[in-house]
């Protein structure tokens, strides 16, 4: 049992108050990796709370213990929210490694008197934590809880509900089984999860066939009209204004995945998304090999991630970013020339 496996371990021989959050506008892998620590806790004793910095897309609502998250509202429920993080004894701080990414709640998680433990797969984590499970080479948080259960002497806690819920985390970030990440202890755990019964076909298609109408008309637009291709540079980008989202009741989620699209053209490898949200321009990025999306996010967009996704953000208007991400890419010229687009077959 690794060290922090055993710290874990005594730290929760006591049932205990628990509060788990994750970053701002969770992914599958953010909430089905704490929803399905959450159950396991339950399951254990423990009195869990479950709290999002900001809201998530609908189709993630359907994971076991989705009615009881308390989405963070800081004009609404902050004496609530505050109140729950000081009585807490123990703060799991799942898929994210800055206390920046859940935003004003990083600064009651920073001041909580509680055990704080991160458990998280990116790059270069912030020292916030008494106990730390950091591994940039999972492909999900959602990979990192099933082990720690399986490593704390539970894996049969883990039901269809909890296996879904992580199943969805995997099945996500690894961009369903294809990323470098997709390790054969990711397909290991995958064939554990079957154990529990979870219905694979069932998950892809509430997370992936469950768009609106108009978001698919969205998708259709930025396709024909927004997407830019930069061959110099292999490159592809989309910039979406306040105007575009609103024209099309942009809700939350309705741009993930957008610049994958940018990715999938033969020749890219590198891919950006630009979308202007008022405060801020918020931006995703994505690479393929050598080049590092993470990198690129850190040094010049306040960000961060994984090698191949990440993401950051911009204060100056949507075109300004745009420009200033265009006068970038000369200086990466030669990175970006020499990255294969497709793996090279050895
Ligand atoms: P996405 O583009 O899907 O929002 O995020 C891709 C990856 O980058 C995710 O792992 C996400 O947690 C991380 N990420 C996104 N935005 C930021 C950011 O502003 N700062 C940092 N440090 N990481 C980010």
């Amino acid at each position: 049992m690794s060290t922090s496996v055993s710290e874990l371990k005594a730290l929760l021989a006591e049932p205990k108050q628990v509060f788990i959050t994750t970053h701002h506008k969770p992914d599958a892998d953010a909430l089905g990796s704490s929803l399905a620590w959450a159950s396991y806790l339950k399951k254990k004793g423990h009195s869990v709370t479950v709290v999002t910095p900001s809201d998530y897309p609908a189709f993630l609502n359907w994971m076991q213990g989705n009615d009881e998250v308390v989405v963070y509202e800081p004009r609404h429920n902050d004496r609530q929210v505050r109140d729950l993080v000081n009585r807490a004894e123990v703060i799991f701080c799942l898929d994210f490694n800055c206390l920046g990414r859940i935003n004003e709640l990083g600064t009651y998680v920073g001041q909580a008197a509680g055990t704080k433990v991160l458990i998280d797969h990116h790059q270069r984590p912030e020292n916030f934590a008494d106990i730390s499970f950091s591994n940039p080479k999972a492909a999900a948080t959602a990979e990192q809880i099933f082990e720690i259960i399986r490593d704390l002497g539970d894996q049969e806690l883990v039901d269809q509900g909890m296996g879904e819920a992580l199943y969805a985390g995997i099945m996500t970030d690894t961009g369903s089984f294809r990323h470098p990440s997709t390790s054969r202890n990711v397909h290991l755990i995958i064939a554990e999860l079957l154990n529990a019964h979870i219905d694979l076909a069932s998950v892809h298609r509430r997370i992936y066939d469950s768009h609106s109408e108009i978001r698919l008309r969205f998708l259709g637009y930025i396709l024909k009209d927004k997407l830019m291709v930069n061959r110099e540079f292999n490159t592809a980008y989309i910039a979406v204004t306040q105007q575009e989202l609103r024209d099309y009741d942009s809700k939350t989620g309705d741009t993930e995945g957008l610049v994958n699209y940018a990715l999938s053209i033969e020749g890219i490898v590198f891919a950006a998304i630009f979308i202007d949200r008022g405060s801020a321009v918020k931006i995703s990025f994505r690479s393929v090999g050598d080049f590092s999306a993470a990198e690129f996010s850190r040094n010049h967009f306040d960000g961060g991630g994984h090698h191949n996704a990440s993401g950051g953000v911009s204060y100056v208007s949507l075109d300004a970013t745009v420009e200033r991400f265009l006068g970038l890419l000369p200086q990466y010229q030669a990175q970006l020339a020499s990255t294969p687009a497709v793996p090279v077959a050895v």
